[in-house]
């Protein structure tokens, strides 16, 4: 039985080709120019002005964080559901990140406690469109206007994902991306910075250069202490080809997640799964499972399962507050982000993957979670524990 991975890229003949000839070729003189083609293209492909290819979606936030001027004393506005990437640059900034609650369907922020966060101090709210789900935009981009405070995406999960017809990452002050290699683009690690403020590109740009500012004609003269987040051309060879591919990479996403609905959806009563309000459009990175409240679910349980039928399964991100981590705040409350997580799984999607794949997924799901169903269990009360119940999920 051949292992499900969570995810892998695709990685085909026009990746090696281009990657072949940046390694052959692509120095001295030509040392930028899958670089200066993979930015561009990209602006186009987000229907942006400006974008900054960078070394992770992590280091392209913290250069707008730090082009905003955002620092000590400043708060900024997130999910208490983000992966730690999403936090760690307020961080490093020194500003606070303040932890709110999500909406129960798409997972991510919710205005209204977004609007009830806000205090003199706050400098920006991150929008994180999380596994693919798109934020509430119009909302979030009135509440950031009204106030005089940046919205910003962290849009790592949602290439494919788009708004009224914008494509996340364009629709704020600034976007981030993530190429590390789980994500459905991929250049290995990598990332990418994009705006359409011009000044604020320019500022980036000089951040990212150590400094050293676009005119400046003295050699190795910064004007500031800067940053060094760069993508190297070998990298961006890959992204290249990755671009070019673009759709093709984001329909077989979006097929995949059908195929999920549909072999799931005799479990309609037991579960969610990623929504798509008519709006927008999901690039469904991450096909996500959210066992109702009712359900007699053990994570540990299925994600044992998983393990012994040779397929990844994934936690849902921690609440930050929960990690008790220095810099993060402490105890909030986020009841929607604590009643989400231990009742959720992240099920395996990459390209290859077809039918055959999501229907033994589908079917560790169906003999392990909704036993309670099958064989007229009574529903017990869910969470808390995380002692395997082996036996009683039906496991030998
Ligand atoms: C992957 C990810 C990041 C971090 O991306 P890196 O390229 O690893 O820095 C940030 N935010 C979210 C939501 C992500 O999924």
């Amino acid at each position: 039985m051949s292992r499900i991975y969570y995810t892998k890229p695709s990685i085909g003949e026009l990746e090696v080709r281009y990657a072949t000839d940046a390694a052959a070729n692509g120095w001295g003189e030509r040392c930028y120019e899958y670089i200066d083609r993979f930015e561009k293209g990209f602006a186009a492909f987000l229907d942006v002005p400006y974008a900054i290819s960078t070394s992770s979606c992590t280091g392209a936030m913290h250069m707008g964080l730090a082009a905003l001027g955002i620092g000590s004393g400043d708060e900024v506005i997130l999910a208490d559901i983000n992966w730690i990437a999403t936090a760690a640059p307020i961080v490093h900034v020194g500003a606070t990140p303040v932890l709110v609650d999500i909406l129960a369907d798409t997972w991510c922020l919710d205005p209204v406690k977004v609007e009830a966060a806000i205090t003199p101090r706050t400098k920006a709210i991150v929008a994180t469109h999380l596994y693919g789900s798109v934020c509430a935009m119009d909302a979030l981009l009135d509440i950031g206007k009204r106030h005089g405070i940046p919205v910003i995406e962290d849009s790592a999960e949602a290439i494919g994902s788009s708004y009224r017809g914008k494509r996340a990452g364009a629709l704020g002050t600034f976007g981030v991306f993530s190429f590390h290699g789980t994500k459905t683009l991929t250049t290995g690690e990598g990332g990418m910075f994009v705006t359409s403020d011009r000044a604020l590109y320019e500022r980036v740009l000089t951040l990212s250069n150590h400094g050293r500012a676009r005119g400046e004609t003295r050699q190795f003269w910064p004007a500031s202490i800067g940053f060094k987040y760069k993508m190297s051309n070998l990298q961006a060879a890959i992204g290249c080809a990755q671009l070019e591919r673009i759709d093709e990479l984001i329909a077989q996403k979006r097929a995949i997640f059908q195929m999920y609905a549909k072999a799931l959806a005799p479990l309609s009563s037991h579960l969610s799964l990623n929504v798509e309000h008519p709006e927008t459009v999901n690039g469904y990175w991450m096909p996500t499972a959210v066992f109702h409240e009712h359900v007699n679910f053990d994570r540990d349980a299925l994600l044992a399962a998983f393990k012994q039928h040779e397929i990844d399964g994934r936690v849902f991100f921690w609440p930050l507050s929960m990690l008790d981590l220095e810099g993060l705040q402490g105890p909030v409350d986020t009841p929607v982000a604590h009643g989400i997580y231990r009742r959720a799984v992240n099920l395996p999607s990459y390209h290859d993957m077809g039918h055959a794949e999501v229907e033994r997924v589908a079917a560790v799901i169906r003999q392990v979670c909704c036993r309670s169903v099958n064989d007229g269990l009574q529903p017990r009360v869910t969470g808390g524990s995380s002692v395997l119940r082996t036996t009683r999920a039906g496991l030998p």
